[in-house]
């Protein structure tokens, strides 16, 4: 128990500081969404269909078998779309927009922090989105975001997928994959980023620009171990901008060293739906004034497109550099 003289359970403070803090910034992982029942695939022994998982989210295994990861990032996506936010996602909602000097880095990829109605200018999913879709084509930058088609073409749709999960699914011709509207040439790819790919530098730009910003008052630490990058930077950044430092997170024990960070201010083990809702009540009130201040507590936003056929390639998507501190997960 490496934490218990120096990290509080006791949420009196942690709401005593909260109430006082102006510039917050919370790190979500995983455990954000683990109330609304989505695997994360994550971990030795994370299979999809006797695959592993971590194997499919990368540029070389899309290039090598494009069937087998679409349909694993279709299965993903069906999941995710078909999962509903939780407490915990309405909570951080409400926060942000109760205080416009919150900013929210989630490593999630499900999209629920949107749905919830997380203002999207104070949310900053730097591994990308299930529900973003790209162009592969080099000549070509077509990107589509808030696309939540449970099928995306009908080689996809669910009810193609073997029932049986240790079954191989089927082998889909490259034609019946998605592509490009845009551009008729480029197979389309999740618009999240893998193993081996930088996380995306307008995003890290616009977080950095808010920390020189000024002093940071409380960092949350939420459903993430916090070990790995960008997580572990961003809470010694905090630290050192005077931020206190709360942690959230089911699997506390297990995690001796936070982010290189040996003290954390607050610990509060289990449930993120559990515990946020209580321990932002003090700003964000009552689930029931959170509801009537998000109003639809799950939406799905439309779709919006961006980009096309270039002629000047040094704009185009980059699907295969990139390796080091930026790696991303998926
Ligand atoms: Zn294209």
């Amino acid at each position: 128990m490496p934490y218990i003289e120096h990290g509080p359970t006791d949420p009196h403070t942690f709401k005593t500081h909260l109430v006082k803090s102006k510039r917050i910034l919370a790190l979500c992982g995983a455990g954000l969404s683990a109330s609304s029942g989505l695997a994360t695939f994550r971990g030795a022994g994370g299979l999809w269909r006797t695959h592993d998982a971590m194997s499919l989210a990368t540029p070389q295994a899309f290039v090598k078998d494009p069937s087998l990861v679409w349909q694993f990032y279709s299965a993903r996506r069906q999941a995710a779309f078909s999962a509903k936010p939780n407490a915990a996602h309405l909570a951080l909602a409400a926060l942000s927009v109760k205080n416009k000097d919150f900013i929210t880095v989630t490593q999630n990829v499900d999209g629920l922090s949107p749905r919830a109605g997380h203002p999207p200018e104070q949310l900053y999913p730097v591994h990308g989105s299930l529900s973003t879709i790209k162009c592969t084509s080099i000549f070509c930058s077509y990107t589509e975001h808030n696309n939540f088609d449970m099928a995306l073409t009908p080689a996809l749709a669910p009810s193609r997928t073997p029932a049986d999960v240790d079954a191989q699914p089927p082998t889909i011709p490259v034609l019946d994959l998605p592509h490009c509207p845009k551009c008729g040439i480029g197979m389309m790819r999740p618009g999240v980023v893998w193993f081996n790919e930088t996380l995306p530098n307008d995003l890290l730009e616009s977080i950095d620009d808010w920390i020189d910003q000024g002093p940071i008052d409380l960092c949350l630490v939420i459903g993430t171990t916090g070990q790995v990058w960008p997580a572990a930077g961003y809470i010694g950044i905090c630290k050192g901008k005077g931020a206190k430092v709360a942690v959230i997170n089911m699997e506390i024990d297990d995690d001796p060293h936070l982010g290189g960070v040996n003290t954390a201010d607050w610990l509060f083990k289990g449930d993120c739906a559990q515990i946020l809702p209580d321990i932002l009540e003090p700003i964000i009130g009552s689930m029931d004034e959170v509801r009537e201040l998000l109003g639809d507590t799950d939406k799905f936003p439309a779709t919006t497109s961006s980009g096309g056929p270039v002629t000047d390639t040094s704009n185009n998507n980059d699907t295969t550099s990139g390796t080091g501190e930026g790696t991303g997960y998926y």
